[in-house]
Formats: structure tokens, C-alpha cells, sequence
């Protein structure tokens, strides 16, 4: 199954958007409240985008609403890691500046992505990445409201945690993003959004509660940019999935970077995540597994996968697109 690239293209007017609520083997069960999750974000990027507002506030409040939904791992509902506890990576870029924000392994904060976009908005460059303690003190200097963890961890992950302990299994990361009857308890719903407003800017975010079971203080590609989140005046891209690689191959970049060189998004996209495939291997020697989405500024969309599934869902002006999961 990771052998193959699955993938997808579209070209359409601007304004639109692209989401994904992650890929991985998503078990049948739960593609309702998958396509729940897409449906809400779609509503809110849609709405912003009818309305004249900027990308980059368009991907920060699109993943703040999955981040919200309960359905993926991100914000509420995130997956546990090794101390039971919830921790989470967000990153935001805008095209038209460059510039970026990210936060990682934050413990207290409902919306890590807004404050990712907060330390984009600072604009001095002076500091754009914050991780931990840090970074939740800047974010309560900039009114945030601090969270008790435990506002984050929902019934299925204390489940998902619970199993997890209890194996004896030494589970490696890129096993979470192949396909086999383990999935259900190995998935990951990282998600992230490409947008292009009215006036031709665009802007990713991503947004994680990283790899089940992950050591405390482990910190994936989602919030650094280039791997999981990257855009130019050019192009933007979000990715998902075994972070470590992802990280190595700077993924989003990567594709960001042919796309500028005149390379079309569906066969840039597929190039990179079969490269990565082929180049990073886990230990019993599977190539590693990822998806994305990409959208350049003449409105060209894709998305493509190496993993069994991905949740993504896009919509421009002329219509919505279920691309589904
Ligand atoms: N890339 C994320 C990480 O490694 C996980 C995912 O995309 O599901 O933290």
C-alpha cells in the first residue's frame, strides 16, 4: 500500500482553500466524524474568504475550528503522550511576507495556532518560534487564556492511551501512518489548511498533537517551516505524517520549490513523497509514509498520500469539492 501515491488535482478561481484532517489508515467508523471535522472547517475558511479577510487569517481560524472539533489530533482531542498528556506543535506562514509563527510542545493552550499567528503578526523577526513553558507565557502576555491540561484530553485518547500502555509492543512512529489492524489505535489527525484570498495571497498552517505514545518534549515536523508548513508569494503547502522524516527531507519546501520552478503541484507533490518513500526507511525498512496539500497562485490545487488514507476537503468559488477521505 505505501508504495503507491494516490493523488488528486484541481484548478479553480480564487478565493479558495484546501484542508486535511491527516493520513493515515483511518478506520471506517471513524470517516463520519472525519468528514464532520472537514465540513466545519470548510464552513469557516468559506465564510472568510467570502468575506474579503487575508489567508493568513484565513488558515489560522480554519485549523482553529478543527483544532476545536474534537475529531482529530489537534487541540481538543489530541493524543496522549508517554505521561498521559497532552502536547502540541502549530505553525502558520504567510506567503505575501514570509513571514512565520510556530509554538511547540505546548501544554496549556486551546488554540496553539492563534498564538503561532501571534508571534507571525510581531513582525520583527525577533523571535518566530517558541516552545514549552515559553512559549505559554507569551501567550498569556498576549491575553491567551491558560488551560488546564486536562481540558484538552478527551474519552477516546484516555482509551487509546490506556491500550497503549498496557502493550508490550515498542512502537515506532512510522508504524502510525501504515496500513494494517493496528491502525485504530496508531492514527494521527494532524491537520493543516493552504488558502488563496481574493487578492492573490496565500498562507499554510498545520497544527498537531504529534505521534501517539511520543516521548515527552518530542517535537515533529509541524511546527517547523519548510517541513510542515511553507508558503510564498508563489505557493503554499501543509503536510502530515511520520514527522522524523518528513523533517529530514524538508518536505513542504521541497514541493513549494519546484512548484516556483514551474513545476505542476499533483506532480511535484507526488515526486517528493515517493522520494521520501524511497529514501527514508524505519527500522524494519518501510519507507516512510506522508500526504499533503499544495496550492499555487494561479489556483492550482492537489493533493496526494502515501499512506492507506487522508482526509482533505477543498472549496473555491465556483463550488465545493468533497474530496473526502
Ligand atoms: N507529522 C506529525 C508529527 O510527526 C504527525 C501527523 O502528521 O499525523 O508530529
Amino acid at each position: 500500500m505505501a508504495d503507491s501515491c494516490r493523488s488528486g488535482a484541481f484548478q479553480f478561481k480564487r478565493p479558495g482553500l484546501i484542508v486535511h484532517g491527516g493520513a493515515w489508515d483511518i478506520p471506517d467508523d471513524a470517516l463520519p466524524e472525519h468528514r464532520d471535522g472537514l465540513r466545519t472547517a470548510i464552513d469557516e475558511g468559506r465564510r472568510r474568504l467570502e468575506a474579503g479577510v487575508e489567508a493568513v487569517a484565513v488558515v489560522t481560524e480554519t485549523v482553529a475550528a478543527m483544532e476545536a472539533h474534537g475529531a482529530f489530533d489537534a487541540g481538543c482531542g489530541a493524543m496522549l503522550n508517554r505521561d498521559g498528556c497532552v502536547q502540541l506543535d502549530a505553525g502558520v506562514m504567510d506567503g505575501a511576507t514570509s513571514r512565520y509563527g510556530s509554538v511547540m510542545a505546548v501544554e496549556h493552550l486551546r488554540h496553539p495556532v492563534r498564538v503561532a499567528r501571534c508571534l507571525l503578526e510581531r513582525g520583527d523577526r525577533q523571535v518566530c518560534m517558541l516552545a514549552g513553558d515559553g512559549a505559554e507565557r507569551f501567550a498569556e502576555r498576549q491575553g491567551f487564556e491558560r488551560i488546564a491540561n486536562d481540558e484538552l484530553i478527551c474519552d477516546r485518547e484516555r482509551e487509546r492511551y490506556a491500550r497503549r500502555r498496557a502493550e508490550e509492543h515498542e512502537q515506532h512512529p512510522s508504524e502510525s501512518f501504515r496500513s494494517g489492524h493496528r491502525a485504530a489505535d496508531l492514527g494521527h489527525d494532524t491537520v493543516g489548511c493552504v488558502a488563496l484570498d481574493h487578492e492573490g495571497r496565500l498562507a499554510a498552517a498545520t497544527s498537531t498533537g504529534g505521534t501517539p505514545f511520543k516521548l515527552p518534549g518530542r517535537v515533529g515536523d509541524s511546527p517547523i517551516p519548510g517541513a510542515g508548513f511553507y508558503a510564498t508569494d508563489h505557493v503554499a503547502v501543509s503536510s502530515t505524517g511520520w514527522g522524523e522524516a518528513i523533517a529530514a527531507v524538508v518536505l513542504a519546501h521541497s514541493v513549494a520549490r519546484d512548484v516556483e520552478a514551474g513545476a505542476d503541484p499533483e506532480a511535484a507533490a507526488t515526486k517528493h513523497l515517493k522520494a521520501m518513500h524511497t529514501r527514508i526507511r524505519d527500522p524494519e525498512g518501510d519507507g516512510a509514509c506522508a500526504g499533503l496539500i499544495v496550492l499555487d497562485r494561479h489556483g492550482r490545487g492537489a493533493w496526494a498520500h502515501t499512506t492507506p488514507r487522508m482526509a482533505r476537503s477543498t472549496w473555491h468559488t465556483e463550488g465545493s469539492v468533497w474530496l473526502d477521505v
